[in-house]
Order: structure tokens, then sequence, then C-alpha cells
């Protein structure tokens, strides 16, 4: 949580107040930080706050899972000229890549299979394969684990972070995720499995064991969403538009019908992969998991705008 001070200024001197921002110290300062960037409002203000506090990340990934809004894709060149202009690295686009696959896309993958997004049904398997695992796959090549762990608990174990000696460490790659104060449900990707323990660990849950750390950064200052905006607009930045896939089953319904003012070509795709999955939903009504989009918008169409006398 940020605190703040005014500063002991003389009384014959003009009013001056200098805000001396005082947060949690950055986790494990020289292991690699690799920014998850969602170009949404939270990781944008994130890197907004990073670059005012002179934290420099060494890896922004975006997991493109060919589903963005245009605006979301629109967003990249405003951000990739900021982050030259802050001197960070810029934004590193990873996506999904088939072995034998015939699908390159969340999208083409639900029409492929005659599926919806998998948290439809309750799972996360859409943004694991998605986002998650080609952000790992990225930043294992650039750091690969084997190395870096064996060094860093060598050396945390031997030294400790305590003692001031993590300049030296590589305990893991600190991952830095863009949820702000008001998101304490998204704090994991992965839901607790309870049988984890009678089975050998998925890569993912290896991974975060050993390698991941995870930095909920904004959560650490306090911000919430509305803290973000304001972040990002005080960096001369547009607020950027809730990034997830248009066709997500967890968009709220005023999302549904903004879609359709906005990008009635996008929701015409995801109306025909709703269509397209049906004959297969047995435990879900459509992509709004209780109720289908399409029937959603036909009551919405139907509902008289004042009531008959
Ligand atoms: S935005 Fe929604 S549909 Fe897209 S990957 Fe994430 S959870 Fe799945």
């Amino acid at each position: 949580m940020a605190t703040h001070f005014e500063a002991a200024v003389p009384f014959f001197s003009f009013p001056l107040t200098t805000e001396i921002i005082m947060d949690p110290p950055r986790p494990r300062p020289d292991c690699p930080l690799v920014v998850a960037y969602g170009l949404g409002v939270n990781s944008t203000a994130m890197l907004v706050e990073f670059a005012k506090r002179g934290i420099v990340p060494d890896m922004i990934l975006f997991a493109d899972t060919g589903g963005e809004k245009p605006e979301t894709y629109a967003y990249l060149p405003v951000i990739e000229s900021y982050l030259k202009e802050v001197k960070f690295p810029p934004v590193v686009t990873v996506r999904y890549e088939p072995k034998w696959a015939a699908y390159h896309t969340l999208e083409g993958q639900c029409l492929h299979t005659g599926t919806l997004p998998s948290i439809a049904y309750g799972g996360r398997s859409c943004a694991a394969k998605y986002k998650r695992q080609p952000q790992d796959k990225m930043i294992t090549a650039a750091f690969p684990p084997a190395e870096l762990v064996a060094r860093g608990k060598r050396v945390v174990r031997a030294i400790g972070f305590d003692a001031g000696e993590g300049r030296r460490t590589y305990a893991g790659v600190v991952k830095a995720v863009g949820l702000d104060a008001g998101e304490s449900h998204r704090l994991t990707w992965a839901k607790p499995d309870p049988d984890a323990q009678e089975r050998k660990p998925s890569r993912e849950a290896w991974l975060d064991a050993h390698f991941f750390t995870y930095w909920y950064a904004l959560r650490d200052w306090g911000m919430d969403r509305a803290a973000c905006e304001r972040s990002i607009r005080a960096a001369g930045l547009p607020v950027p538009v809730k990034s997830a896939c248009w066709f997500c089953p967890a968009s709220k319904k005023k999302e549904i019908v903004w879609l359709r003012e906005h990008h009635p070509d996008l929701l015409e795709r995801a109306l025909a992969l709703e269509a397209n999955a049906q004959p297969n939903l047995t435990s879900v009504v459509g992509l709004g998991r209780s109720f289908s989009w399409s029937e959603f918008l036909t009551d919405l169409d139907d509902t008289p705008l004042f009531p008959c006398p």
C-alpha cells in the first residue's frame, strides 16, 4: 500500500507537496521479471506504475488467443510507443502453436470440436492453452528452468534472501500479473485440485511450485480499477477496453449488447460458434452458461420499450 507524506516545507515558500511513494519492495529484484500483458486496463496500469517506479521488466508477453477485440489489437501500437518512450522492452506476442491440430485459435478449436470455450463448462483450459502455455513456452526458452532453478535453489538455500544476498540469486522468474486490488478471486492461474497429491504434478504445477513466483503488484499497491484508469490517463495514454475474447462465456450481458452495437460481425461469429456447439451441450445452455446468447438477444429485442396499458 502506498504511503504518502507531506514534505517539510519552509513557511515562506510556495505551497509544495511532494509525494513519496513507499511500496512493498519488488520481490526478488534480480530475478528476471516477466509481465503477463493482456492489453487491458490492469496490466496497462501495471506497466505505467512500473515505469513510475523505475521497475524495468525483462520481458512483456501478450498471449493472443486470436479472439481479442479489434480495440485491443489497436491498442498494441499505442502501448508500444509508450514502452519505447520509457525504455521498456517491446511487447512480444505469443500464440498457441498446434503440433497436429487443424486450428490455431480458440474460436477455430470451438468450431472444429463443436464445443464452447472451457470456461463455459467451469474449466479453465482455454486460458491455460491459449494464454498461459504460450507464455510459459517463451519464458522457459528464455530462462531454462533446470538451470535457473538449480542455481536459484542453491543460492537461496545457502544464503537466503533475508540476508540481503538476493542480488546473486535466481530462485525463479518473478511473473507479474496485472490484477487490481478488487480481484482476489483471480489470484491463481490454476484451480486447486483436491486429487493433486495422488498424481504426478502437471508441468504448470511444477513450474508454479519451483520456477514462478507470482507478484500481484497492483494488489501490493492497493490499486483498484479506478486507480488503474487514473494512472493510465495520468501517463497520457487512452484507457484500453477490457481485454477478453469477444465470445468469452464470462462476458456480462451488457458486454454482449456492446458487441452487437460495435462489432455485429463478431457477434454473428459468436452466435455461429454457439449454434455449432448446441447439439453437444448437456450441462450448459449456451455461451452464457445458464442462457444462450442467441435467446438473450432475441428476448432483448422482444421486450417492449414501455409496458402496454
Ligand atoms: S477470455 Fe474467456 S474465452 Fe478467452 S481464454 Fe480467457 S476465459 Fe477463455
